[in-house]
């Protein structure tokens, strides 16, 4: 298991971050970013999506042709180097295809049709298979009501739904949903997102940063654990159960070769990375220097050191990009092997 375990670590470190909450058990699906990106159909899809809407197909036809998609995919999955290598640690990945964007902050409906890939603990299939069932059953209601309200509700439930399908803390869902529903709402400004960002700066974890990779990750900052996966927003940095989930995760890799746990802690500084990285796009790009969010960021990346700022810079247009996270975490370990 170890070896298998180790070659998904040395082909996707990102993956390998996300599958651990699996095999810890502290999850029993996970929804890594970027990892399988088979020729995914999305035009077909969004063609689709556009005639059920219009009634041009009927819905038994809509979901006989997303079906085929999907099974399109699967197929296309059967050669997959890292699907067999996951295979042999007992989990599989089930392409699904997604019509609604649930995190977009627009009242409207936002229609972006979308292949998602499920990695899950093969035991748990059918269950799984029942959850993705579900969030189906309530996109096509979303498409079919025309009620902004009765949409965004829906929107919310799939929130949930997928939420604790990947084992995220409760407190954690519910602090999304909140901030999610009064940011399109009420225009609140301060999402799930933003908050993340703004608990980092304020923890000074730039400063941390420097301490962990001089001490070769041997001192560690607590909060970061909370950040135990690249989709996950924690109700707070500091928020117990989020961490507790981290620290399953480290614990279980203890006895392991002592690369997979300092692949680990990298991931966990490589999703802080990822933030600070996106809060600092939004200060230098934005127009309303004004904003209350712009303002709070401003204090920390006002004042950052010549050779912070160097990195910031040499990162802000590549962080989207898993080779560059993959990247990150590899040379992460490799310094702090010295
Ligand atoms: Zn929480």
């Amino acid at each position: 298991m170890n070896l298998n375990l180790k070659n998904v670590f040395s082909i996707n470190p990102i993956l390998f971050f996300e599958v651990v909450r699996i095999l810890a058990n502290v999850a029993v699906c996970v929804l890594p970013q970027q990892v399988f990106n088979v020729n995914s159909d999305n035009l077909h899809l969004l063609n689709t999506t556009f005639s059920y809407i219009s009634r041009s197909i009927n819905m038994q036809k809509f979901k006989e042709e997303i079906n085929n998609v999907e099974n399109r995919i699967s197929n296309t999955l059967e050669d997959n180097n890292i699907k067999k290598e996951l295979k042999e640690l007992g989990i599989d990945v089930i392409p699904f295809c997604t019509i609604v964007d649930k995190i977009i902050s627009s009242k409207e409906m936002p229609i972006f049709p979308n292949v998602q890939y499920y990695v899950y603990k093969t035991e748990e299939e059918d269950f799984v298979k029942k959850i993705l069932e579900k969030i189906r059953k309530m996109e096509i209601e979303i498409l079919n009501s025309k009620n902004i309200k009765s949409q965004l509700k829906n929107r919310l439930k799939i929130i949930k739904l997928e939420g604790e399908l990947l084992g995220y803390p409760k407190c954690c869902i519910n602090e999304f949903i909140k901030l999610k529903k009064k940011n399109i709402l009420e225009g609140y400004k301060v999402t799930p997102e933003k908050k993340v960002i703004i608990d980092l700066l304020n923890s000074k974890m730039l400063e941390e940063f420097q301490k962990i990779i001089e001490s070769s990750l041997s001192y560690f900052n607590e909060s970061l654990y909370s950040l135990f996966s690249m989709n996950f927003y924690p109700c707070s940095i500091a928020c117990r159960n989020a961490i507790e989930v981290g620290k399953i995760c480290e614990e279980y890799l203890d006895n392991m070769e002592n690369a997979f746990k300092k692949g680990y802690r990298c991931g966990l500084l490589f999703n802080a990375f990822y933030h600070i990285v996106t809060g600092y796009n939004s200060y230098i790009t934005s127009k309303n220097k004004d904003s209350s969010y712009i303002r709070q960021i401003s204090k920390h990346y006002c004042k950052l050191k010549p050779e912070i700022k160097e990195i910031l810079d040499a990162s802000k247009n590549v962080i989207t990009n898993l080779h560059f996270g993959n990247a990150f975490i590899k040379n992460c370990v490799e310094r702090s092997k010295m």
